[in-house]
């Protein structure tokens, strides 16, 4: 056994530093990026912002919105090779990828989609767990398959195997495990890595070879993702901040709440009516059950199902977020998304903010 007593940091542990700056408005801020992939030798162009591939997060509909804006979205798994094919035409192939397993049948199905539709340019590998040689190996297998391609692997959290998943083949490499909304894994396992600290060690390890990554899971504000990408993520990957909006196709919860007040004229008591998304981790019972039919004996559930409230259109998430992006920007003097990371100084905090008036 050992002990690592260097500090790891999260979102939380972090403020990032304000500096004089000559950006008279946000409007300046360009937050497009454009990257070169190391294998596919691709060049893409986007603002580099991304929905999970998660049920209520990773939909089509979510792609055609978030395309709108220049984002991108990673479709989730389930997809039939007909959904994806019958929404082809309008969906832009540098702003999605199609989603896979490491299953057998995951490569028969992802061969399939690919030969049907020609156009799609981005594949992700995406397993909980990447630091199977069994892992490493099937990335090796799509590269050979797909080597023009641009291939998105994960998840890890360590340099080294960062280093090890670009060498099998990865241009992007996913870097989170545990951070996420609805995630249990720390709770079930103990394993994990805090995510800032993730970020800057993959980030460097990624770079050092001509490749990026992507800091999938920890976001709960434009602030957060302000911080991923201040730390040097090149891609920054978000489910909760995406769930619950009209895009999901989750089925919206009515529920009548008692506002403890009364009507004046008839005594009655007033109830307002809230509207909730449900929203579940991958690895929740709740998607075992949807997408498999059942909770395998030997695997436990390593993800949380929760009710969280209906956001209406994504639209008006995204200006959030990006509004929030440029105003950091500004703070500190980064006239573009690709200044942020080299105008980044975090100091080291343990206290984010004034929760007077939000304390339950
Ligand atoms: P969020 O942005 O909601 O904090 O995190 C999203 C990320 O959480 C996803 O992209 C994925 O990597 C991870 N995730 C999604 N579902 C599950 C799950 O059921 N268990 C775990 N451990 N992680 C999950």
């Amino acid at each position: 056994m050992r002990i690592e007593f260097d500090e790891k940091l999260d979102f939380q542990d972090v403020l990032i530093r304000p500096k004089r700056s000559t950006l008279s408005s946000r409007k300046e801020v360009q937050l497009e990026r454009t990257y070169t992939f190391k294998h596919a030798s691709k060049t893409w162009t986007g603002v580099p912002i991304m929905a999970a591939n998660m049920d209520g997060v990773g939909t089509l509909e979510m792609a055609l919105s978030l395309q709108e804006k220049q984002l991108f979205t990673c479709l989730v798994k389930s997809y039939s090779e007909r959904e994806i094919a019958s929404s082809m035409d309008k969906l832009d192939p540098n702003l999605f990828a199609v989603s896979t397993g490491t299953s057998e049948h995951d490569f028969k199905n992802l061969t399939s989609i690919l030969n049907q539709n020609p156009s799609i340019t981005f594949i992700c590998i995406d397993v909980a767990n990447g630091y199977s040689e069994a892992f490493g190996e099937y990335v090796s297998k799509v590269r050979a398959h797909y080597p023009n391609h641009v291939i998105i692997a994960g998840n890890v959290v360590t340099a080294d195997m960062t280093q090890e998943l670009i060498l099998r083949g990865a241009d992007i490499v996913k870097v989170g495990i545990g951070p996420g909304s609805v995630c249990t894994t720390r709770i079930q396992t103990g394993v994990g890595y805090p995510q800032l600290s993730a970020i800057i060690e993959c980030a460097d390890a990624a770079h050092g070879l001509g490749a990026h990554i992507i800091s999938d899971g920890g976001c709960t504000c434009p602030g957060d993702v302000a911080k991923a990408f201040g730390a040097g993520a090149d891609f920054v990957m978000l489910g909760g901040m995406f769930a619950g909006h009209i895009q999901g196709g989750g089925k919206i919860i009515s529920e009548f709440h008692d506002t403890l007040q009364k009507d004046m004229r008839t005594f009655e008591p007033i109830y307002k009516e809230i509207k909730f998304v449900q929203f579940y981790g991958m690895s929740s019972s709740t998607a075992m059950l949807k997408h498999k039919g059942e909770v395998a004996d030997y695997r436990s559930s390593e993800g949380r199902t929760v009710k969280i409230p209906f956001k209406g259109h994504v639209e008006d998430t995204i200006k959030d977020i990006l509004g929030g992006i440029r105003s950091t920007c500004t703070y500190v003097g980064a006239k573009t998304l690709k200044d942020l990371s080299k105008c980044t100084t975090f100091v080291r905090v343990h206290r984010q903010y004034n929760d007077i008036y939000t304390r339950h």
